[in-house]
């Protein structure tokens, strides 16, 4: 991400002359600014944070794609990262009561998460590996994506955000307002709103989700 934008630098300056100084636009062939040749030049320099395409090009609301980043970069407050931080945590995992939760179990070792990848991917007809316990988050993602046709990878991307999101969701259900883990209730409820997130814009999923 870029830290600072140096705007000056995005222009040719003229040397100093008997004529009034001109600003133009460095960035593209003609001088002639535009939007896209502005966008690159603000990046350029810049390393590129390895987890942007993954999250950030799909679509989905702006919270959850917020909570995937930070996740991918072990930054929410699970069991484990307060643990680490001498905090007050749980001892067990909300979702399967079974090990101490950290974020990567809570995506991809959970026994509790992988039923509800199981049966969501299957509802989606997806074709791709489950999540593993041995594999990161992001490389499991990228390569259910790079695996899958064109047509279906962006509804994908936007239905592993969805999952991922409302599996956190629902664990802070269970931890905080004392729920119980559900299968049906977490599985249905994931069914439901990508067929919401479908009509507020995610049109990749029309291309992965069954008809009504
Ligand atoms: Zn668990």
């Amino acid at each position: 991400m870029v830290q600072y934008v140096d705007l000056w630098r995005l222009v040719r300056h003229t040397p100093l002359s008997s004529t009034p100084d001109v600003l133009s636009w460095r960035w593209t062939a003609s001088a002639t600014y535009s939007a896209s040749s502005c966008y690159k030049a603000l990046f350029f320099g810049a390393c590129e944070d390895p987890y942007w395409r993954l999250t950030w090009r799909p679509w989905a609301p702006l919270r959850a794609m917020f909570f995937l980043w930070l996740a991918m970069q072990d930054r929410c407050w699970t069991a484990e990262r307060l643990a680490r931080h001498g905090l007050p945590h749980e001892d067990t995992c909300a979702l399967c009561d079974q090990e101490l939760e950290s974020m990567h179990h809570l995506l991809m070792a959970c026994s509790f998460s992988r039923q509800v990848w199981h049966e969501v991917l299957g509802w989606a007809r997806m074709a791709v590996d489950l999540p593993s316990e041995d594999t990161p988050f992001q490389t499991w993602w990228s390569s259910c994506i790079d695996r899958s046709p064109a047509p279906v990878r962006k509804g994908l991307s936007s239905l592993i955000i969805l999952t991922a999101w409302w599996l956190w969701k629902h664990r802070n259900a269970c931890i905080f307002d004392r729920a119980t883990p559900s299968l049906t209730l977490v599985s249905d409820t994931i069914k439901d709103e990508a067929r919401l997130w479908e009509k507020a814009g995610a049109k990749g999923l029309l291309n992965i989700i069954p008809g009504e």
